[in-house]
């Protein structure tokens, strides 16, 4: 069976949210849409997004990383949004092993939000009725599009190439051998809900900051408040 997925390469994203707000685009105006806001420009906003990226920091100064980490629904192989669901709303297509939310059966009730490990399903306050990432259905699914446009468009928007897009049951594909090759794994494992999405870890770069540079030693502006002289190479104006 088909099982259609991004595997998002944790190495080369850099939080730039491309794929955040192309995503809002096309969800706006395409069949999964309107994607509401209200409040967008006061203090207390709130609206809808099927895909975000959160920023952390990880590790102990000064030996630190910033990680950013998109998340939109994982589309799991057994997922607990769809049982949960009281009018079958929520339900994983067959052919491609997308997880789905038909909004004439939804009713709002927010059950699948609750049962969902990731927090990637969101209410939709204006027409009542749950929202979550579609792989872009409307898109890959799209005959009058070349077949190279027929991606989701956070994977076509993205600028560093961070988000692939396939078939994880193929082991040929892009993305299973990216997995293969990259060490790739799905996130909480531990929740038993197969996620079809996976990420390619962090790779710690070899670089290592000269504490010299950590403790400015050789700031002019550290130095009877000098400065650099005028015209000066920064060298020169320290042995004068
Ligand atoms: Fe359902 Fe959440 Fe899994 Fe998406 S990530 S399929 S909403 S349990
Ligand atoms: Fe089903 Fe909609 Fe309730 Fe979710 S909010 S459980 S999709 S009826």
């Amino acid at each position: 069976m088909t099982q259609l997925a991004l595997v998002i390469d944790l190495n080369v994203c850099v939080g730039c949210h491309a794929c955040v707000t192309s995503c809002k685009q096309w969800n706006t105006s395409g069949s999964a849409g309107p994607l509401v806001d209200f409040n967008a420009y006061t203090a207390d906003p709130t609206g809808t997004f099927f895909n975000r990226v959160l920023s952390f920091e990880v590790g102990d100064y000064p030996d630190t990383q910033t990680v950013h980490f998109p998340k939109s629904c994982l589309h799991c192989e057994d997922p607990p949004c769809v049982p949960v669901c009281p009018t079958g709303a929520s339900y994983k297509r067959k052919e491609d092993g997308i997880v789905l939310v038909d909004y004439d059966k939804c009713i709002g009730c927010s059950y699948c939000a609750w049962a969902c490990p990731y927090g990637v399903r969101e209410l939709d306050e204006k027409r009542q009725v749950m929202t979550k990432c579609t792989l872009c259905v409307d898109r890959i699914t799209d005959q009058n599009l070349p077949v190279a446009e027929r991606k989701p468009a956070c994977v076509m928007a993205c600028p560093t190439n961070a988000r692939l897009f396939g078939d994880v049951h193929d082991p040929e594909s892009e993305v299973s051998v990216a997995i293969r090759d990259r060490g790739g794994f799905p996130l909480m494992p531990e929740q038993g809900t197969l996620p079809a999405n996976h990420y390619l870890p962090r790779r710690r770069n070899v670089a290592q900051t000269d504490p010299l540079q950590v403790v400015r030693e050789q700031n002019p502006l550290r130095v009877d408040g000098r400065e650099p002289a005028a015209g000066l190479p920064l060298s020169a104006d320290w042995e004068h």
